[in-house]
């Protein structure tokens, strides 16, 4: 299969996007590493499967490894103390680079290691999951989580390349998929109706992982978000339309101290409560919701709120959100599919009233 390319245009800072199958393997992205040390930070599951066609392509660097327990509840400041510790026991200088493989998890702590490591080193994200590729490899939002919430300590900080092989999808758990594809979704809601069009009528080759459907979704999303984040990097405006259905789906994901609902899933949930909240203002017809959560339960991604949240609560959470400016709710909704905007001084009434229905 052919390598498609999508540049992220910063400047100085411009790095490419490399999609296709066979690429970790191939191992060109390694060719352009120029300092000698490289730390690959990788997880238990990843690990056995994928690192050894990572460091043959490393080959004649001098290596060093950090395989953390997988899951969100690892994206901790004491691992990323341990990441710090690992690149000085490397001995890491300026020049030193980290290699992230893995999914989100991965990526934000190896990428945040790197935002502070000698106050910024090099940084190549291989993503191994969908929501991976086609959301938090690209644009340089690196964070750990504290346990008042996640993602509260972080940086902007860009990798020098994105490198998404494909084929590693083969070994995504199902649920892990289908959680990539709300992110998916999320690209045709806020901005590409003819690629949300596209979507509906590719679900089940979605599903079923053929090459070309993966990487035409993967290849239009990292466009998506290559573009806002050239225009607007450290969002200052554009850029937080990427955020439809987070403050909703951060709140329910922090509401259930993130171990029910991954966050792919809590995101589809947020959506489909920011297109009725966007339906009940009047802002929005009521079928673009309808039609949203269709194609949402057709991806197999839930499209209810699940039972036991408290609305106060929930409100409060999304009060909290860092999105929302000095306590005013400012929230991503939508004219319909294809048309978010930043929405400011939504009533308390209104989002009680979606999130108790
Ligand atoms: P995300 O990318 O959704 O933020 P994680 O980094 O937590 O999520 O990865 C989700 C789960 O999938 C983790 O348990 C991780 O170890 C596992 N995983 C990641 N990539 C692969 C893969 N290609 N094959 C199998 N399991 C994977
Ligand atoms: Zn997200």
């Amino acid at each position: 299969m052919s390598v498609r390319e999508v540049r992220v245009a910063l400047g100085a800072r411009a790095y490419p996007i490399r999609i296709g199958g066979g690429l970790l393997a191939a191992g060109d992205w390694a060719a352009e590493i120029r300092g000698r040390h490289v730390l690959v930070i990788s997880d238990a599951n990843v690990a056995p499967l994928y690192l050894a066609r990572v460091e043959a392509a490393l080959a004649g660097h001098t290596l060093g490894r950090l395989i953390l327990p997988p899951g969100e509840r690892e994206k901790t400041l004491q691992r990323f103390a341990q990441a710090l510790e690992a690149l000085a026991e490397l001995r890491a200088s300026r020049d030193a680079t980290v290699v992230a493989l893995g999914g989100g998890v991965v990526g934000d702590l190896a990428g945040f290691a790197a935002a502070c490591w000698m106050r910024g080193i090099a940084f190549v994200q291989l993503p191994t999951t969908l929501l991976a590729m086609v959301d938090s490899s690209v644009g340089g939002k690196t964070a750990v989580d504290l346990p008042q919430g996640k993602n509260l300590v972080g940086a902007f900080h860009q990798p020098s390349a994105v490198i998404a092989d494909t084929d590693t999808l083969a070994t995504l758990p199902p649920r892990e998929l289908r959680a990539g594809l709300a992110e998916v979704v999320k690209y045709g809601a806020i901005g590409d109706a003819a690629f949300f069009a596209w979507l509906e009528a590719n679900v089940d080759a979605l599903l079923s992982r053929e090459p070309a459907a993966i990487a035409h979704a993967v290849e239009t999303s990292c466009r998506h978000k290559a573009g806002v984040v050239a225009r607007d990097e450290t969002e200052q405006g554009e850029r937080a339309l990427l955020n439809f259905g987070h403050t909703f789906g951060h709140a329910l994901e922090t509401d259930g101290e993130y171990g029910s609902l991954l966050h792919g899933e809590a995101v589809a949930i947020g959506m489909l409560l920011a297109a009725r909240l966007s339906a009940a203002l009047g802002l929005a017809p009521p079928q673009d919701a309808e039609r949203l959560q269709r194609l949402l339960v057709r991806f197999g991604l839930p499209a209810v709120m699940p039972a036991g949240h408290d609305p106060a609560q929930l409100l409060h959470l999304m009060r909290l959100d860092k999105k929302s400016v000095s306590g005013a709710l400012r929230l991503i909704l939508w004219h319909g599919i294809g048309d978010a905007r930043i929405v400011a001084g939504v009533a308390d009434d209104a989002v009680l009233d979606v999130l108790s229905r």
